[in-house]
């Protein structure tokens, strides 16, 4: 895609596909030169002004990332999860895409678990223990992570944990919109290679980046909402995209822990519709 193309015309192309994205519509062909194309309408809403739709979910697809997502992928052709993500982190490399990578990381925290999981956690990016081990969720949140996962009758091994971003953001800040919007196509990619029925947002930043909604979490919890990842093809007959659940940040249930009983309610509703027994109780 050249990178040379009109700002207006890349601007009305982006929020158009997004258009297209809201309706369920993924998978998008070429056909002769964009340079003699008819003019694109712009779409009247603004991502900020989204309002919070009822069933279908997709990532945030900015202007900036669309033709990022639009690319077709080393993994698009690859059946197996396991290699799929391999190439996924190949592509990643040594990544230095967003301002992340030189605000003091150690490394970046791809992602850990089962590349099969019919149920996958996303929180919002690595923190101090994390960035050292370069696994996602290891320190205390991670060690609450494991204790409701176990709750749940599974074991860690069982699911795939990854999050936003990939690098830790200094002193364990919120990653920013930029960030977050260059990394999350990563996700995305990892997300429809694995296939999961389920995912779990941990967390504010994640159900927002994933959703591409802006609502607190009273509204964002308690329910499923459909969801394909931006990129992800359609039309692929293995996988209809995953139900997506929204409950508490491990480390916001350290903070309050009076609100470990209603993270329970939206596990056992992931439970629920996974048919999970129950082994123990979260911690
Ligand atoms: S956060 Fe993601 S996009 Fe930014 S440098 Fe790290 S891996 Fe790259």
């Amino acid at each position: 895609m050249p990178s040379t193309l009109d700002p207006d015309l890349r601007r009305a192309l982006a929020e158009r596909i997004r258009y297209y994205h809201e309706l369920g519509i993924y998978d998008f062909y070429w056909r002769g030169n964009l340079r003699s194309a008819p003019a694109v309408d712009p779409q009247p809403e603004s991502r900020d002004q989204m309002p919070a739709r009822k069933s279908i979910a997709a990532a945030v697809t900015t202007e900036e990332n669309i033709f990022e997502v639009l690319t077709p992928k080393p993994e698009h052709n690859v059946a197996d999860p396991v290699a799929g993500l391999q190439l996924i982190r190949e592509d990643l490399g040594d990544c230095t895409r967003c301002k992340l990578h030189k605000q003091g990381r150690k490394q970046i925290v791809f992602g850990v678990g089962n590349p099969r999981a019919d149920l996958m956690f996303v929180g919002e990016g690595p923190g101090a223990d994390e960035d050292m081990q370069g696994e996602p969720f290891v320190g205390r949140a991670g060690h609450l992570l494991n204790n409701m996962i176990k709750a749940m009758g599974i074991r860690r091994e069982d699911v795939y944990i990854a999050n936003v971003v990939k690098c830790r953001p200094p002193g364990n800040r919120t990653p920013e919109r930029d960030e977050c919007e260059t990394c999350s196509p990563f996700l995305m990619r990892q997300i429809t290679v694995i296939k999961p029925k389920v995912v779990v947002a941990l967390g504010a930043v994640a159900a927002k980046n994933l959703l591409a909604m802006n609502a607190p979490m009273s509204e964002l919890r308690g329910r499923f909402y459909d969801f394909m990842p931006t990129g992800a093809r359609s039309s692929d007959p293995s996988w209809q995209g995953a139900k997506l659940a929204v409950t508490y940040h491990p480390a916001f249930l350290l903070r309050d822990p009076r609100q470990k009983g209603e993270a329970w309610k939206d596990l056992q509703m992931v439970m629920k519709f996974l048919g999970l027994k129950p082994l123990l109780k979260t911690e």
